[in-house]
């Protein structure tokens, strides 16, 4: 009895915690506060700023790594931020590099990084077609350290598969989520122009920081990176998503556009179902990329 007991505690407990980890997100705002620890030479920013179950919440960036945390706001100590201190992080630099290009409508933003292993990105944009359980079977089995670029849009129509890749990025794979927007909206016959966010009627807020109480509320932590749906863009919507802290991501490896990978390729393919032809490239190319390695954003 004392044990079925335990066991009835510890499921609550655990329901408790889980409970608390998908609780509704309120107030969801952008900030850019300094809340480097003062323990520690790290550079960390907090981008955003939330309630979560009553409890005042931040999400915040490590600024020479540029991986994000949620943290209690009670645990940081925040104050204005000195651009001047700011400019000399790498996060600093890495936005700057990734606007230098903004003005052109295709694949702004950082193509590559800045070493041999190549990363790899996967963009899960709104699809009815069952997604490539093939590609995630051999990404589960390989370990491979994964970019997941996901909408809302696809995760609540796919909620067992996106249940199955959150279980991976607990488990076997080193998972990088990135903002690929609320809706992606796409219309097809539409030049680029008038097409994906520069859609007429966009709602950027929506799309992009409704994107980020999404994945929160599914227990996901956004990380600092955004892809833009089609890789199709413009200067200001651009400014604004750097304005957010958000690190533009494109690519110099479509590989369903023919686009070999190389080394430092950060590599894109659909594992939605909707472009099965660069699964295929990706098989083809595996030898090669396996040589490159695949490291994390
Ligand atoms: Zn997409």
């Amino acid at each position: 009895m004392g044990k079925n007991l335990l066991v009835f505690l510890i499921i609550i407990v655990n329901t408790v915690f889980t409970l608390a980890a998908t609780a509704k997100v309120e107030n969801y705002q952008p900030v850019f506060l300094d809340c480097s620890r003062s323990d520690a030479q790290a550079f960390a920013v907090a981008i955003r700023q939330f309630q979560q179950n009553g409890v005042a919440m931040s999400l915040v960036v490590e600024a020479n790594s540029l991986k994000t945390k949620i943290a209690r706001q009670q645990d940081l100590s925040c104050k204005q931020i000195n651009r001047e201190s700011f400019a000399r992080t790498y996060y600093s630099q890495v936005l700057q590099q990734a606007a230098a290009n903004k003005a052109q409508m295709a694949n702004a933003g950082v193509r590559r990084v800045n070493r041999e292993q190549v990363a790899l990105t996967v963009d899960m944009c709104p699809s009815s077609k069952a997604y490539e359980s093939r590609f995630y079977d051999w990404a589960e089995s390989a370990k491979a350290a994964l970019g997941v670029a996901l909408t809302a849009a696809w995760g609540m129509r796919h909620p067992s598969e996106l249940a199955r890749l959150k279980e991976m990025s607990k488990t076997t794979n080193d998972i990088t989520w990135i903002n690929h927007s609320y809706y992606h909206r796409y219309r097809a016959g539409v030049a680029n122009a008038q097409n994906f966010l520069l859609m007429d009627g966009t709602n950027i807020d929506a799309e992009v920081l409704g994107n980020e109480v999404f994945m929160i509320e599914n227990g996901i932590v956004p990380s600092v990176y955004f892809r833009f749906p089609g890789l199709i863009s413009s200067d200001g919507i651009i400014t604004k998503i750097l304005g957010w802290g958000l690190i533009p991501l494109g690519s110099d490896a479509w590989l369903a556009k023919g686009e070999a990978p190389k080394a430092g390729s950060i590599i894109l393919i659909h594992g939605n179902g909707n472009e099965p032809t660069g699964i295929t490239a990706f098989f083809r190319h595996l030898n090669q990329i396996l040589r490159f390695g695949i490291g994390s954003l």
